[in-house]
Parts: structure tokens; sequence; C-alpha cells
């Protein structure tokens, strides 16, 4: 394809923020460029070929200033292009919050960390899928920096700050643009779940617990963002971010309810909750029961801390069940 017919993907939503979109399969992508007069923050590196199609071209318009990108989480849509912008920018520095920093730079342990957690649970993405996420996680890379909640990345007189945004991830981070008030937030809200570019629901919403993730919704929302960036979302701004955080809350209110009666109908494992919360969701795409993996455990360990359900170990790994 042309360079120009891939510039027609870079927008600037506010003066210095550029938004990337591409294709990935059935859905949209996004990385991000905060560009200061001194200094140019990518956030997020997409996924391999990504630097090549989106980034790079992008940031040749730019011209050459101190440049630095900052991953928001370790999945492969988001950190898989990092080796092949490090190896094409020199003196890039890589930077990432520290509690995803072990999940980060080394594609085998990302898949360990991130893709494999559940397997002594009995849920694991099979030797194709595991390929696939191992191609899509591109080479190996260094993280240069490790930073938390309120860091200021100081892009000349342009002031970015980190927010810690857990729940997606437990190191999840975001952006904060206070003058402009953007919020770059990629994964850390997920409305009802990842959408396709017509529409349909292709991931649910992933995070490792709701209590967290529902307090980086309130942390959003009392943010007041007039413009909020996410990775597969289109961009949101005024009532329709609020709306968006709305959706997200619901959904896990909806989803806890799915797993209270899947528990109530008998499911015990791991890969049998998922199932019955895959069919009382309805939505998802067929046969993608174990994307609810993470998001199920994540409430069902709530549920356990609650004393609203048991859990035992079994060979086959752990089994839940309601309160007695
Ligand atoms: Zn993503």
């Amino acid at each position: 394809m042309s360079g120009s017919a891939r510039e027609r993907t870079a927008t600037e939503v506010v003066p210095g923020v550029l938004r990337l979109e591409e294709p990935d399969g059935p859905r949209w992508i996004c990385q991000f460029v905060v560009n200061a007069p001194d200094a140019v923050l990518i956030v997020d590196a997409g996924l391999p070929g990504s630097a090549e199609r989106s980034v790079l071209p992008a940031l040749r318009r730019l011209g050459a200033r101190d440049r630095s990108l900052l991953i928001t989480h370790p999945d492969t849509d988001h950190c898989g292009g990092t080796a092949e912008l490090v190896a094409a920018i020199p003196g890039l520095e890589v930077i990432a919050h520290e509690a995803d920093r072990d999940a980060l730079g080394d594609p085998d342990r990302t898949i360990e960390r991130r893709y494999r957690r559940f397997a002594a649970d009995g849920v694991e993405p099979d030797a194709a899928a595991l390929a696939r996420l191992r191609r899509r996680l591109g080479g190996a890379f260094r993280v240069d920096r490790t930073v938390a909640d309120g860091h200021e990345l100081r892009l000349g007189a342009t002031i970015a700050s980190v927010v810690h945004l857990p729940g997606h991830s437990p190191g999840h981070v975001g952006v904060w643009l206070p003058d402009a008030r953007v919020l770059i937030a990629a994964d850390a809200a997920m409305g009802a779940g990842i959408p396709t570019m017509d529409g349909r629901l292709l991931y649910p919403p992933q995070f490792f617990s709701p209590s967290v993730y529902r307090a980086t919704l309130e942390r959003i929302a009392r943010l007041r963002p007039g413009v909020m960036l996410c990775t597969h979302e289109p961009v949101l701004e005024g009532a329709a971010v609020d709306a968006f955080l709305r959706a997200s809350r619901d959904a896990v209110d909806a989803l806890e309810a799915h797993v209270d009666a899947a528990l109530a109908g008998g499911a015990r494992t791991l890969p049998e909750i998922c199932a019955a919360v895959h069919a009382l969701h309805g939505s998802l795409p067929d046969g993608r029961a174990a994307d609810l993996a993470m998001t199920v455990a994540g409430i069902l360990e709530a549920m356990v801390g609650a004393r609203c359900a048991d859990v035992t170990a079994t060979p086959a790994g752990r089994a839940w069940s309601a309160a007695a």
C-alpha cells in the first residue's frame, strides 16, 4: 500500500496528539503520539509491522526529536512492535509501569504471564493460537525505565502525566494531558468489550479484579477527560466519555451476575464456568469462551474473598462452588 494511503489513518485529535489507526483482522487498533516542541512520546508500539505501517511514517513527518515509548500493558497489539521501533529509532527509551515489567520484553515470558496464566486451571491457547501470539509479540526488547502513578513525562513545555489505571493488567498505564484534558486510556476501560469494525463484540471486557477495574473506571470519571483515546474505540468526546464509562460499569455488573448464575447452575471448573458465562452473555463470538478466563477468574477470586463462593484444589485445577 502506498504511503499516502497509510497516512489517512493518522489524525491529529487535538493539536499535538496524533492517533494512528490500523486494521488488525476484524478490529481496529491504535497507537498514539504526543508531539511536543522538543520531544515526542509514542504511546504503544502496536504489532510487528505497525512501526513501518504507521508509527515511523508519522515520526518522519514530525522530524528528529527526543523520542520515548510508553507501553500501556503487555498485550500483543500494544507491545508487539516494540523491538522494531527500538531498532529503527536510535536512543529510543522504552517505559512501562513497574507492575507490568516482568510480563514485558521477553515474548516467551509474556506468553506465560499473560496468555497461559490459567493453564493449570484447564484454560490455555492451543498450539496454533500460541504460535500466532508468539508471532504477534515480535522480538525481545528491554524496558529502560519504569514509572509509577503521577510521574510527569516532561516533553519540553508539555506535561504528560502517567496515570496508573490497573484492571486490564496490573500495571496498565494511561497518559493524561492536563492542559488539553486528553486521556490516552488504551485498554484501561473496555466498554461492553472490544468491538469489530462492524460493531459486533470480539472480546469481552478483560480484567483481573472487578474491584480494581471499577476503581480505575472511577478514577477516569474523576479526571473528567474532555477527550478519551482508547485503542479499539473511535475518539470519545464529552458525553460519549460518560456513556462509555457507564457501559464499562454495566458490563462488570452483568459479568458478575453471569458468574453467580453459572455457579448456581452447577458449573465448577474454570472452563465450565467460562462456558456457562459465555452462553448467558449471548453476544460473544462462538467458540471463544476461553477469552473470559481472566475476567471470570477475577470475579471468582472476589467472590471467594467475600465468602460468596468456595474454591478447592483438584488435580485438574481449581473448582469453585457457591458458598454453602
Ligand atoms: Zn488492546
